[in-house]
């Protein structure tokens, strides 16, 4: 079995109550991977502001996330696909590179324009991602027109965008913010940050933006997870509504991706599911969040990932690849007639659910 442990740079962050229940649920795990594979690799086309592109989406496996050891966030179950020690060498980074590559020239007719690198972690982390490592990546993928890179904003700075903005390519961070609110993020999500230091990443990248010129663009793309544990589905949806508000006026900030939650193995969520004290947003909730934010400044997108099962975001099982196709076509578009042509009986149900559910009686129903 593994054992999370936190180290200094982890101590006195979060919820230590929270913190010592998630290491116990992680400790249960038992799986280790192949540092020279990626986690997943795989073709697919996202918005973005110079518009829809083909990307390929990397999962790169370095380790796992330093949060994530010291317990971490309520509902990520990531961890469960890193490797056993926690580093990975640059020969096995650059490895798993080349396999993304070899995915991409058997499955795609061209060089696909958006190159996404998630980590479970922090792509600008130097101990999952190394100072050499990140500049051969960039050096990789010069002849991109964007990429997108996952960070925590503690280790988002404008030099190590400045390694992708000097090949040309827009550089995008992508941050877990989860919710704009310190409260929900600190005691029902359990991580650490404040709203404060998002605003400083975000200013990192306007800096790295204006120093790129007319070169190449950097911003911030924020995701936000919708209803996190204990919240209420309305109280989630007034949350998220509030969240994508407040991110859009930022300077640097120029997409939001709601993330519904879904329940993951090895987590509290998982936990409080399976003691039937959480139920995953309905899709209902995520459609009228879109419809009430599409005015403002920034592009809004979601992928509900696990859509239609009890353990993601559902409605009834009859509409919910109606109300999925609904979402995803709204992202790509930004347009909100999208949803006046799907309905379904299950919305009376929803909106009661909206009305009546209470902390002390939720979830209302499955
Ligand atoms: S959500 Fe992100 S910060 Fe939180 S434990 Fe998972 S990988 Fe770490
Ligand atoms: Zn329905």
């Amino acid at each position: 079995m593994s054992k999370p442990t936190p180290e200094v740079y982890e101590q006195g962050k979060g919820m230590d109550a929270h913190n010592q229940v998630m290491r116990e649920i992680r400790s249960r795990k038992e799986a280790s991977y192949d540092p020279h594979e990626p986690t997943r690799v795989w073709l697919d086309e996202d918005n973005t502001p110079t518009g829809v592109k083909n990307s390929l989406t990397i999962i790169l496996n370095t380790g796992g996330c330093r949060w994530a050891r010291a317990g971490g966030c309520t509902m990520c179950g990531y961890v469960a696909e890193s490797v056993d020690g926690g580093s990975v060498s640059h020969e096995a980074l650059m490895n798993q590179i080349d396999v993304c590559l070899e995915h991409e020239s058997e499955n795609a007719d061209e060089p696909a324009e958006l190159i996404k690198i998630y980590t479970s972690g922090s792509f600008l982390d130097e101990r999952e991602v190394d100072a050499e490592s990140r500049r051969a990546i960039a050096e990789t993928f010069a002849d991109r027109e964007r990429i997108v890179l996952e960070s925590l904003p503690d280790f988002v700075d404008r030099e190590k965008i400045g390694d992708f903005t000097q090949y040309g390519i827009d550089t995008d961070i992508a941050i877990g913010l989860e919710t704009a609110t310190d409260r929900v993020r600190h005691d029902c999500v359990n991580k650490y940050f404040d709203f404060a230091d998002f605003e400083d990443a975000c200013a990192e990248a306007a800096t790295a933006d204006a120093e790129a010129g007319d070169d190449a663009d950097a911003g911030i793309k924020a995701y936000l997870l919708m209803k996190p544990p204990f919240l209420t589905e309305s109280e989630a949806v007034e949350d998220m509504i509030a969240s994508i508000e407040r991110c859009a006026d930022v300077d640097g900030c120029h997409t939001v991706s709601m993330n519904p939650c879904n329940v993951q193995r090895y987590t509290m969520v998982d936990e409080l599911y399976f003691n039937d004290g959480y139920r995953p947003p309905w899709l209902w909730s995520v459609a009228h969040v879109l419809e009430e934010t599409a005015d403002i400044d920034a592009i809004v997108v979601s992928d509900p990932v696990g859509h239609g099962s009890d353990r993601g975001p559902h409605n009834c099982q009859e509409c919910d690849d109606l109300v999925q196709k609904a979402i995803k076509d709204f992202g790509l578009r930004q347009d909100p007639t999208v949803f006046e042509q799907v309905s379904c009986e299950c919305e009376l149900t929803w909106e009661t659910v909206m009305e009546r559910e209470r902390s002390f009686n939720q979830p209302l129903t499955r």
